[in-house]
């Protein structure tokens, strides 16, 4: 270790690192058991239209570590993608989904399925192995998928970005860009590839009906407006009170997903919600609660 003035910082920075070091490396080998059993698993969570009800659903991986605890996905997705074990979590995400699909056709039978797709992930040969192959296997089409990618993922190669969205919509995938709004050059995005739609990033979505804090409705009025002339689907993410799901409907936001309609869900209590709630595709705004 250097020695400076004061080395006990340096000793301890070191030993944080180690210990982080250390933590990412037991991460690593409890996911690379955990992918072989029954430990991730995936829940739901619907994206309800503003308009007809209709619902699709995000799938968003779970992982309930018997030894570690519930592991959220913000910790080990990030250390996932530093190795091949992406691959291995989204096959499991892939299959699971379309075990769910097929063991639940009637829940599925108009829904869209959304799957995040990480950036170590966004190439055709990967896409090729790691998605279409498990979703052929099943017997099911990419029509019934959506493909949410981050502008973080376009941001590295615009070239291989534009090739790798047109073979994904060529092979009948929805693409959207999920956290919308959070990079710099957002615009850009639009203006350089052709996707199917946006989600709207909840940190614009939870201040909008902020009182003091104004800018965020008029910088969500403008992303609205500007979809709509580009002929893009918009998801907000994030609704998590009544003022915001009745401004984003008033403002013409096609889709709304968040806590105040439905938090994710395992698969059994998706077919409870949508036997309950039959009436849910076609009601109005007030039954369309998923009380979970
Ligand atoms: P994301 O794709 O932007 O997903 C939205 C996150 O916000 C989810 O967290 C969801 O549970 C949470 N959320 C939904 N509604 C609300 C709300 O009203 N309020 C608040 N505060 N949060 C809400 P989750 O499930 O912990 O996932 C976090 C991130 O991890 C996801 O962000 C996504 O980037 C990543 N992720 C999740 N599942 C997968 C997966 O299967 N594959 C990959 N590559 N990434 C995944
Ligand atoms: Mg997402
Ligand atoms: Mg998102
Ligand atoms: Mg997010």
């Amino acid at each position: 270790a250097k020695h400076t003035g004061n080395g006990s910082i340096n000793v301890y920075d070191q030993t944080v690192k180690q210990q982080k070091y250390l933590d990412d490396l037991t991460l690593e080998i409890e996911l690379m058991k955990a992918i072989q059993s029954e430990e991730l698993t995936v829940y739901y969570q619907p994206k309800i239209h503003s308009q007809t009800g209709h619902v699709n659903v995000e799938a968003l991986v779970r992982w309930f570590s018997q030894s570690l605890g519930t592991i959220p996905p913000s910790v080990f997705i990030p250390i996932a993608e530093k190795s091949p074990l992406i691959e291995k979590v989204t096959e499991r995400v892939v299959t699971k989904v379309c075990e769910d699909i097929t063991r639940f056709p009637d829940i599925f039978e108009k829904t869209i399925t959304s799957i995040n797709l990480s950036s170590t992930m966004f190439d055709e040969k990967i896409v090729q192995n790691s998605i279409v192959s498990i979703i052929k296997k099943y017997g099911l089409t990419p029509d019934r998928f959506e493909l949410e990618i981050t502008e973080y993922t376009l941001m590295k190669d615009v070239e291989r970005g534009k090739e790798t969205i047109d073979f994904l919509r060529g092979l009948g995938f929805r693409v959207v860009i999920d956290d919308f709004g959070v990079s710099y050059s957002s615009l850009n995005y639009l203006k350089l590839f052709s996707l199917d739609g946006i989600k709207i990033d909840q940190s614009f979505v939870q201040q909008i009906d902020n009182e003091e804090e104004s800018k965020e409705i008029e910088i969500v009025t403008f992303i609205l407006m500007l979809a709509q002339k580009l002929g893009l689907h918009v998801t907000a993410e994030g609704v998590e009170t009544e003022s915001q799901l009745t401004i984003l409907t008033d403002l013409g936001c096609d889709e709304l997903q968040g806590y105040y309609l439905s938090k994710p869900m395992a698969i059994d209590a998706l077919y409870h919600a949508s036997e309950q709630a039959s009436d849910l595709i076609v009601g109005q705004r007030r039954t369309l609660y998923l009380d979970i």
